[in-house]
């Protein structure tokens, strides 16, 4: 496992010449295209003041560093939300209701701005941040960035329909990011409801709500009559306290971009979830591929303000470009870091896309898991065209595997391969299977550009044969 000396300043957020310099003093000599093995871009690290955090997801083993930050200097955060759920079962409505609620309990500013993320505060006193995008791209494809900025999923389920299959998609996006759920069993006011029929049909894909006797929170709500939305609020903010959700606010920056765009009238704007620190007008900063200097910060209620702390939501004035959802944000010293770091990002993201092709196939997913022990599983999805084969791929994978090695099915569904599973597959590094199903031409393109491999099959005993073959690392390059 190594590094490269730039792509490690990088990720510090330090100049290279500083880093090539720490090097020495510690007789490794190395320019900054060279690269150095783990131990010592610890080493570095530390000298740098950072901690060394080894994100250890699936495929990817990445040296990623972060600020250390002593406990006592850690404080309490608002939760940071995302509703998830099956199309009209109410998402958006559910997300319209809550940011009424404030509203209502006569919050400063009065009418919200749609900025991308908006806070309320419950009636007990605590303050959520909700991300304002429902569904599940947003919520993957920032995961596929490194951006981990949902605490809690509320799963909306309307009780006059049943579990469908984005419910499953949802529960199973919750899962794969280790986030816990809390259910939202909507449209109680329809004479059709029936929110039994809801938490039973939970039951069969291993979600036991706590009226069943389980640990996950379940409320009866309706975004239409607002009823359940006081107690649906505080079930999130306990969520959150047992969690115990904490940041340092008092260091420079750092933060994930949720929306971006370019304003006519304003240049590019992105805003920003803050998630360590506190931004402050006047901040240079780096995300993505762009820089910027802090010009104005907008919050949601469409105020100007001077600074944002941990979880809360701000529009960014004063970037040079336009980022992408999902990009980080770090606030760094000086306008020649900020422009250096971009630079070399921006240099770096040209190389990759040169390289394009160099996808996550089958078996560069096995060669890292004979190479590095650590990895231990292959993460697969599967669409198929029936629920019944969906069901016998996923029990024959599940019971491919030796000690070295183990098939995780992340998701298995009916119907066609689509956007959502190849966000899904690219935040876990996984391959998608397709049995007796296609991609759509949208899915098609976006596997192609992320990277993401897709495989049709149309016998079950080939599509088992091939994976039980990658597993012993038996299968070739080409298919
Ligand atoms: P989304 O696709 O999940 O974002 O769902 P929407 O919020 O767009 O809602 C879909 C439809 O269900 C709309 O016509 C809403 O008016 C309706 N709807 C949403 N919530 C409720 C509810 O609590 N009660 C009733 N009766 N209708 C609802």
């Amino acid at each position: 496992e190594t590094i490269v000396v730039q792509e490690l300043a990088n990720r510090m957020a330090e100049r290279v010449a500083d880093v090539v310099k720490a090097l020495m003093k510690m007789g490794v000599m190395a320019t900054m295209n060279q690269t150095i093995d783990a131990d010592t871009a610890e080493l570095v690290i530390e000298e740098f003041g950072h901690k060394v955090v080894r994100v250890s997801d699936s495929d990817v083993e990445q040296v990623i560093e972060q600020v250390e930050d002593k406990p006592e200097d850690l404080q309490p955060r608002p939760p940071i939300i995302t509703i998830m759920g099956h199309v009209d079962h109410g998402k958006t409505s559910l997300l319209d209701a809550i940011r009424k609620t404030s509203v209502v309990s006569g919050e400063a500013g009065g009418i919200t701005q749609h900025i991308g993320a908006y806070q309320v505060t419950t009636e007990s006193g605590a303050v959520l941040s909700f991300l304002d995008t429902p569904g599940h791209a947003a919520f993957t494809s920032m995961r596929a960035r490194g951006a981990n900025v949902t605490d809690i999923v509320v799963l909306v389920v309307a009780a006059d329909d049943s579990v469908m299959p984005q419910t499953i998609e949802a529960i199973n996006h919750a899962r794969a990011a280790k986030v816990p759920m809390i259910v939202a069993i909507n449209k109680c006011d329809k004479p059709d409801a029936d929110a039994n029929k809801v938490r039973t049909e939970l039951l069969q894909h291993e979600v036991v709500v706590e009226a069943m006797s389980g640990e996950v929170q379940d409320v009866e709500v309706s975004a239409i009559t607002g009823k359940g939305l006081d107690e649906l609020l505080e079930a999130i903010a306990l969520q959150a306290e047992i969690l115990e959700l904490q940041a340092n606010p008092d260091r420079s920056a750092m933060g994930a971009v949720i929306e971006a765009k370019l304003d006519i009238g304003r240049g590019p704007v992105a805003t920003v979830l803050v998630q360590h620190g506190t931004l402050k007008r006047g901040d240079i900063f780096v995300v993505g591929e762009q820089w910027g200097k802090v010009r104005a910060l907008i919050n949601d209620k469409g105020e100007r303000v001077d600074q944002a702390g941990p979880s809360v939501p701000v529009e960014v004035l004063g970037l040079n470009g336009t980022p992408e959802a999902g990009d980080v944000l770090n606030v760094v010293e000086t306008e020649a870091q900020a422009r250096e770091i971009a630079d070399y990002r921006h240099q770096a993201a040209k190389d990759k896309r040169a390289a394009a092709g160099a996808a996550t196939t089958l078996e560069q997913l096995m060669a890292k898991a004979k190479a590095d022990e650590s990895v231990a599983e292959l993460p697969v999805l599967v669409k198929a065209d029936v629920q019944g084969s969906a069901e016998a791929i996923v029990q024959a994978l599940e019971k491919v595997g030796n000690e070295e090695v183990r098939v995780r099915v992340l998701h298995s569904g009916v119907g066609a391969i689509t956007d959502s599973d190849v966000g899904l597959a690219e935040a876990s590094g996984a391959p998608i299977i397709g049995f007796n199903v296609r991609a759509n031409s949208s899915a098609r393109n976006s596997a192609n550009q992320k990277g993401v491999e897709l495989r049709y099959y149309s016998i079950i005993y080939d599509l088992v044969d091939d994976v039980k073959a990658a597993a012993s690392g038996l299968l070739s390059n080409e298919i």
